[in-house]
């Protein structure tokens, strides 16, 4: 039993039996057989524009000559649309079930052996915003770039989010989001990240902002390249 093992847990074990989220089989969130029912993404798009086809999902030249954009591409495991998927990555977020964070890990290699994607020199995850962590009890990008288990060195203290102060997060509505995330990353030391190729994991991307600031953040580092790593675009 790990020592993260709290209370809650126990509490959600005990309203909701371990069951496959899938197929109701008992004793585990996501059996074997549901995991490999997946689908996988056969095809990748540019992340900014979405209208084109690009090899592993790299941003495409109009859209990086446009200068309004420091990602370099994001590449999609899988499809939201899926009803499955769409349950587990909600079970996992909102109803805390960190386990699932290993078949999804999972789907994310499984995608990434189908590709032709250049290794990047480090793995990071998003970071939480400190008020969020506490929340959720853990960071669900961190974990997943944890159980994705490459041998690419994983950085997740280097970039971080920096607290809003109370008014700003009480403001945080949708039409104050992307003003909100503004300048919310820095990076903490910039020797880390010089000349690296990054791939940033990602549970799900909407508008890609959040990776957008992020790799704005680390380029400003002077970060070579920063991709991101996701599950599903919703
Ligand atoms: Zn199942
Ligand atoms: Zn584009």
């Amino acid at each position: 039993m790990s020592t993260q093992y709290n209370i809650r847990e126990y509490i959600l074990d005990a309203i909701f039996p371990k069951k496959c989220l899938g197929c109701k089989k008992f004793d585990t969130w996501l059996c074997n057989d549901c995991q490999k029912n997946l689908p996988l993404r056969t095809e990748q798009q540019c992340p900014i524009c979405t209208s084109v086809v690009t090899p592993e999902g790299t941003t495409c030249l109009s859209c990086l000559r446009s200068g309004q954009t420091d990602l370099d591409g994001v590449f999609v495991a899988s499809i939201y649309s899926d009803p499955l998927l769409k349950k587990i990555i909600h079970a996992y977020k909102y109803r805390f079930l960190r386990d699932l964070s290993e078949p999804l890990a999972l789907l994310l290699a499984q995608s990434l052996q189908n590709s032709h994607m250049q290794a990047p020199d480090i793995i990071m995850s998003v970071p939480l915003h400190p008020r969020r962590l506490r929340w959720r009890g853990f960071n669900q990008s961190h974990l997943l770039a944890q159980d994705l288990d490459l041998t690419i060195p994983l950085k997740t203290d280097v970039l971080v989010r920096s607290r809003f102060t109370k008014s700003q997060a009480k403001k945080a509505k949708k039409s104050h989001r992307i003003n909100n995330l503004k300048n919310a990353f820095h990076v903490k030391d910039s020797n880390e990240v010089r000349q690296k190729n990054i791939l940033l994991v990602d549970d799900i991307v909407t508008t890609t902002t959040t990776l957008q600031e992020c790799a704005k953040a680390l380029k400003k580092s002077d970060a070579k390249t920063v991709s991101g790593l996701v599950l599903a675009r919703e």
